[in-house]
């Protein structure tokens, strides 16, 4: 192996015996708040409550038995959205629905519940890391246990970003290692890309999400240039109000509705190296980067799982794979 892979093993050997010795609550600021809803709400009203605080997701109480009763995410607005588009005449109905009907939603659809992980806030980070890559999930929450109470008790929520900035603020000394570009890494995804045009509905883009199990669609022109990137919480803007029947409308009207605040979109070149990334996450709140060439032609798209496995797997086979 050249210096440079070797280097590059070293960088991700470093991250990876940090993660070790970290917990998911040293992610955590000194203070936070934590918006917890009771699964009483109606689902129209959550939106507001999401909107109204700047947030995209929530964990759920069920008061009734005193426990935690999950994770709200931008995927249970988009089983709403498939429930109305499956039973349009139940338009009424889906105004009534609350957050505890959101298992009756996913069944009446046919979908999979997602598997409620969470991992206790003082195991090592690396479980979070591991847990959130084997099952997908995009966020993972705190759970621990009252001592007086023994009841469950939902200490925060980590996501992705969080922990690979966590990774980037407090590990340059491996990150600079990180030499190789991200074309030798093969860090991404470059074939079968879904994307949608200006012209395409809210709804094509959401269904595009939904068979490709992805979070996000580039918005591209007739010349494969990046306009815009859809994501999945793009949609809570959308049917704020109950208003389903705009999803009809089309993605670039969607778009201008988005927060005065969003943070706007990230590209990268083939060439750009991991460490440059890992520049990129400590600066600033990436969800994902649209590969492109020098022509702002779209080239593939690199989630942030994608960084997490490469981080956590890449030529691991030897190291803890097997061990784990
Ligand atoms: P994350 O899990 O970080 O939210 P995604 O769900 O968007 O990311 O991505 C899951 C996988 O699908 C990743 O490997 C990513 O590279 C790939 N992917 C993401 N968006 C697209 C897309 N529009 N077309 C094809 N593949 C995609």
């Amino acid at each position: 192996p050249s210096a440079l892979d070797r280097d590059q093993m070293q960088g991700l050997r470093g991250i990876r015996e940090f993660l070790k010795v970290r917990t998911s609550y040293d992610v955590l600021p000194l203070s936070f708040r934590l918006i917890v809803l009771d699964t009483e709400l109606l689902i129209r009203k959550s939106l507001n409550i999401l909107i109204q605080n700047g947030i995209v997701s929530a964990p759920l109480w069920d008061s009734t038995n005193s426990t935690f009763a999950g994770l709200l995410t931008s995927t249970d607005y988009i089983n709403v959205i498939q429930y109305y588009c499956q039973f349009p005449d139940e338009i009424d109905q889906v105004d009534k629905f609350r957050l505890s009907s959101l298992r009756d939603i996913e069944r009446a659809i046919g979908v999979l519940p997602l598997e409620t992980v969470s991992v206790h806030p003082m195991r090592p980070l690396y479980e979070a890391c591991r847990r959130m890559l084997k099952t997908r999930a995009r966020r993972i929450p705190l759970v621990d246990v009252d001592d007086e109470t023994g009841r469950e008790m939902v200490v925060s929520v980590i996501t992705q970003y969080r922990i690979l900035k966590f990774i980037a603020v407090n590990n340059e000394k491996h990150t600079i290692l990180l030499r190789k570009p991200v074309r030798e890494i093969g860090l991404g995804t470059y074939t079968n890309l879904a994307t949608a045009d200006m012209n395409n509905s809210v709804l094509d883009v959401i269904h595009l999400m939904v068979k490709h199990n992805i979070s996000a669609v580039p918005i591209i022109d007739s010349e494969n240039k990046v306009l815009n990137v859809f994501e999945a919480v793009d949609v809570i803007p959308c049917i704020k109000g109950g208003a389903y029947d705009e999803l009809t409308s089309s993605v670039g009207e969607a778009l201008s509705k988005r927060a005065d605040d969003f943070p706007g979109i990230y590209t990268c070149s083939e060439d750009d190296r991991l460490d440059a990334i890992f520049e990129t996450i400590r600066k600033s709140r990436v969800h994902r980067l649209i590969v492109v060439d020098d022509d702002n032609r779209l080239k593939g798209i690199i989630s942030l799982s994608d960084i997490l496995k490469h981080v956590l797997l890449f030529g691991a086979e030897d190291d803890n794979i097997r061990a784990g």
